[in-house]
């Protein structure tokens, strides 16, 4: 059977990671989250991640190249799962092209976007106070998702760290990055038919379960 090919949209802050975590797990889809991805590179203090975190610590974009690589060869060492969900992955509308090209070497393309949306104003506050482990990558928040002791992940019980880029000058990029470079895709999947539109300013529950009535 061939896979599935699911995409998470949102602006920063939408439950994108929350929610992909949960669903990639309920559903056995091969998560590939292109942030997490950086991320770790940025850690291992490999060539890659010290090119991208120049960019990310800014609020800009990747390099479309660099993320390239690193989802060619996620997707090659996958291929025939029941299916995969990219959070983060396209963020505009070259990297879409890029995938459709990836996809297509394997005969595949994007069966549904999941475009989480969320006001601007909710965002500043979802950032400011997440936290995330850095060990395992679950995501929490100080006031609506908080972890059962202080600042400690409940899986890893490692203490959990805020991201070098939620700063409000650098969310305040992050957004107008979104709005410029973003939202075009969004369009584009809503002209094709492909969006499924869900509300996020609702329990992480409600967003998961109107995710799942979905796909
Ligand atoms: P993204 O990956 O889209 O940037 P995250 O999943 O990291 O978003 O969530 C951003 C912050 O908002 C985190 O602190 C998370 O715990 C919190 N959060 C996620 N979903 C919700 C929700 N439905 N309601 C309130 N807070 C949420
Ligand atoms: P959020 O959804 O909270 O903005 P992400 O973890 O998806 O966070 O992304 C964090 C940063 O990593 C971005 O601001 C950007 O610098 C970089 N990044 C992540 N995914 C991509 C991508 N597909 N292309 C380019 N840069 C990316
Ligand atoms: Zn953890």
């Amino acid at each position: 059977m061939k896979s599935k090919i699911y995409v998470l949209i949102g602006p920063p802050g939408a439950g994108k990671g929350t929610q992909a975590k949960n669903i990639a797990n309920l559903k056995d889809f091969v998560l590939i989250s292109t942030g997490d991805l950086l991320r770790e590179n940025v850690e291992r203090k490999t060539e890659l991640g010290m090119t991208a975190k120049s960019y990310m610590d800014k609020g800009e974009l990747v390099p479309t190249d660099l993320v390239a690589r690193m989802i060619k060869a996620n997707i090659k060492a996958n291929i025939g799962k029941n299916g995969f969900l990219f959070d983060g992955f396209p963020r505009d509308l070259s990297q879409n092209t890029l995938l459709g090209e990836m996809l297509k070497e394997f005969d595949l393309e994007v069966d549904k976007v999941i475009y989480i949306n969320v006001k601007d104003d909710a965002i500043y506050e979802r950032l400011t106070n997440r936290r995330v482990c850095p060990k395992c990558k679950r995501v929490y928040h100080m006031k609506y998702n908080r972890p059962k002791h202080d600042e400690e992940c409940d899986d890893c019980k490692v203490s959990l760290i805020t991201r070098d880029d939620d700063k409000l000058d650098v969310i305040k990029k992050r957004l107008e990055v979104y709005h410029s470079l973003t939202q075009p895709l969004v369009d584009h999947f809503e002209k094709i038919g492909k969006i499924s539109r869900i509300d996020g300013e609702r329990t992480p529950r409600e967003v998961e379960a109107e995710i799942l009535s979905v796909i």
